[in-house]
């Protein structure tokens, strides 16, 4: 039998761990010089005016929903083919999450969202799926326009500030991805990147919030606050407060635990450094090799990953299987699995779960996600991914799909 090929390895070796090593001997462990270094170095590779770092991608969705004063009666706006990280956060806040369809590039349908659109709308939160970004001119423009701009109830005080619907990007996969010529990150007026093992760019668990807010905002008022409220609320952090003399400090409101650690800084200093002519160039080759074999094949639909205004970061490679219902899917994957290849689908929609589906969604509310999830199987992709082992995975689907479709 062969080799079993994972899904998703991290990318660690002596760079990594010596960096880490560092880190360990440095005398400062968390939040401190490497974090800060690492929120310079993103807001340069994504061009935006400000980066915070913290634990997770779903910390920063709900810093900047309970930055912005969500509360119960809210609603705000998603695809229902998403993880449930970006619904979830919704829930904590106590408003509605209104779940949309979405067209056939996996992301958020633009006429679905307009027509979801209430006065009771404070957010919309599209994700840019498998690393392809969302239509975010036609997004940021909506927000904008008169007609939709008075349907907006301020709320808050930055309600009142923004006077407008917040977009808020879930961009856990598009670290990299490029529209129009400008990076992901920069495309509306927030954009949260995760760093979880499985992304492409990984600091174990971890995640960042870019920071792109219209005047009057300033950002770098904003990120000084965040920097409090994502730490407790406290009027100083640890490193501060640890030097010689400084260590009185003051509680500003009953903030979060969110922050990111120096340790896991260091292991995204160092993928940072070599991801866009190292990472992204060998997530770009499988992702045609991948197109090369299956095209070849009436069956295959191959995930959009390239037009001329979109580039992705090439997370996942979201193979759809052509006149595929969910049941033949899995028994594909089956096949797939007997050969010992690990593959994945991303993702089951959120009406689907148990959760959501007490709460009274339905999946039949959004057929075109349903359509792409039932046909929808995940390859994988990661940089030590081998062309040899890339072939063995197309042609472990190619045989499967056979076998289980006929010729
Ligand atoms: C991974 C993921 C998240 C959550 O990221 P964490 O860093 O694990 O919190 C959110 N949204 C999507 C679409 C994801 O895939």
């Amino acid at each position: 039998m062969q080799e079993v090929i994972p899904f998703s390895p991290p990318r660690i070796d002596d760079e990594t761990i010596k960096e880490v090593n560092k880190t360990l001997l440095s005398g400062w462990i968390t939040t401190g010089p490497r974090t800060k270094l690492f929120e310079k170095k993103i807001a340069e590779f994504c061009n935006v005016p400000h980066v915070l770092c913290l634990n997770s991608a779903t910390a920063g969705l709900e810093l900047m929903l309970r930055w912005f004063g969500l509360k119960e009666g809210d609603e705000v706006i998603l695809p229902a083919y998403t993880y449930a990280a970006t619904a979830n956060v919704i829930v904590h806040c106590g408003a509605k999450p209104v779940f949309v369809d979405i067209n056939d590039d996996f992301n958020i349908s633009f006429n679905a969202i307009r027509k979801a659109i209430s006065n009771r709308t404070k957010v919309i939160i599209p994700v840019d799926l498998a690393g392809f970004p969302c239509d975010y001119d036609e997004i940021n423009a909506l927000v904008c326009s008169p007609e939709i701009k008075s349907l907006f109830i301020a709320e808050s005080d930055n309600q009142v500030v923004l006077n407008r619907v917040l977009v808020l990007a879930d961009a856990a996969h598009s670290i990299g991805a490029i529209y129009k010529g400008k990076k992901s990150g920069s495309l509306t007026d927030v954009s949260v990147f995760s760093f979880h093992a499985v992304k492409n760019l990984t600091t174990a668990e971890g995640g960042a919030v870019c920071l792109n807010l219209p005047a009057p905002f300033n950002n770098e008022d904003i990120y000084k606050y965040l920097c409090i409220k994502s730490l407790h609320g406290q009027s100083k952090d640890a490193l501060a407060k640890m030097t010689l003399g400084n260590w009185k400090y003051d509680i500003i409101e009953a903030g979060y635990k969110f922050n990111m650690t120096d340790i896991q800084a260091a292991i995204g200093l160092v993928e940072l450094g070599r991801y866009e002519n190292d990472m992204l160039v060998r997530r770009r080759e499988i992702f045609e090799m991948y197109t090369d074999i299956l095209s070849k094949h009436d069956f295959a639909i191959i995930p959009p990953y390239e037009t001329t205004d979109k580039r992705s970061s090439f997370h996942v490679f979201a193979l759809r299987l052509k006149n595929v219902d969910e049941n033949q899917r899995d028994s594909i994957m089956q096949g797939v699995f007997d050969r010992n290849v690990t593959v994945n689908v991303h993702f089951i929609p959120i009406p689907m779960m148990t959760f959501y589906k007490q709460m009274g969604y339905s999946i039949s509310d959004y057929p075109n996600t349903y359509k792409n999830f039932a046909c929808e199987i995940s390859l994988p992709v990661y940089y030590t991914l081998t062309n040899q082992q890339v072939e063995r995975v197309a042609n472990s689907v190619i045989q499967s799909y056979y076998e289980v479709m006929g010729k």
